[in-house]
């Protein structure tokens, strides 16, 4: 690891007082949350594009289910891991700090992260396509179809799935928390999906700072400051001081 970027990049976040995180799949991947784009992105011959939509929803919601179901149970026992503790830790040394991630697996609450905007949702979230209520629900199994419990219409993942829209709350905070912040730190993501691809160059023409760690290089490299190569567990808690 270099450690001469690794020092500037905490000279960088000690002195900011707006500090932003993009984090992706990436940041999960040590805590065993399989990527997308990985191998393990197959389920029963499927690709996550062909069951993370609302037509195959529409077409078969006890399919998308049942993926959701063994999605749920690979999660319940995992565990947060450095970089979401490492994250929790910078969010208490800066004023003005806010995470957005595109997960929807929810380690980074349960690492202690505070200030936390969902882009895409929380898989532990259950929302009715008949009266729109959203709840948090835990069941692992849930039980096939899923009723709700005020109108017993069919409740559905609180997720934004392809094809569709980013609740209009999510991007707004997203984009006050890039607009004037001093670093943007992204971790762990493809750089492939919109709008997150394009929020390190938002930032950065906004005059941030931006720091990316990823075990390879991405889409993003042109608008990226400095690139640490490297498991975001073993980087991410060297950068934010919280070591060493
Ligand atoms: P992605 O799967 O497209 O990309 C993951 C990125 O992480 C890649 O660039 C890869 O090089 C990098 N990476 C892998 N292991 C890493 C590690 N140990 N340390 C640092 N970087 C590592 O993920 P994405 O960009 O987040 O977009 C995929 C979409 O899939 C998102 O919409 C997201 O909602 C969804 N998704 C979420 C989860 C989750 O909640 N944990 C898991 C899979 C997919
Ligand atoms: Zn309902």
């Amino acid at each position: 690891m270099d450690g001469k970027a690794i020092e500037g990049v905490r000279e960088k976040l000690a002195k900011a007082e707006k500090v932003t995180v993009l984090t992706g799949a990436g940041v999960s991947a040590e805590s065993g949350v399989p990527t997308f784009r990985g191998e393990e992105g197959l389920w029963r011959n499927y690709r996550a594009e062909e069951l993370a939509t609302p037509g195959a929803f529409a077409r078969d919601p006890e399919l998308v289910w049942q993926w959701y179901n063994m999605r749920r149970e690979k999660l319940a026992p995992l565990a947060p891991n450095a970089a979401h503790t490492a994250l929790a830790w910078l969010e208490r040394k800066v004023a003005d700090f806010t995470l957005i991630t595109q997960n929807v697996d929810g380690l980074h609450k349960r690492g202690g992260s505070e200030n936390i905007v969902e882009l895409h949702g929380n898989i532990w979230r259950v929302r009715c396509t008949e009266c729109g209520v959203i709840e948090e629900n835990r069941d692992v199994p849930i039980a096939i179809p899923p009723a709700c419990g005020e109108c017993g219409g069919l409740l559905r993942p609180h997720i934004v799935w392809f094809g569709e829209m980013l609740p209009e709350e999510a991007l707004s905070a997203a984009y006050a928390a890039l607009e004037g912040c001093a670093v943007l730190l992204v971790v762990g993501t493809s750089g492939l999906v919109q709008p997150a691809a394009s929020m390190a160059s938002v930032a950065g023409r906004g005059g941030a700072y931006v720091v990316e760690v990823n075990i390879e290089k991405t889409p993003n490299a042109a608008s990226v400051d400095t690139m640490l190569v490297g498991r975001a567990a073993e980087v991410v808690p060297l950068i934010v001081g919280e070591k060493g």
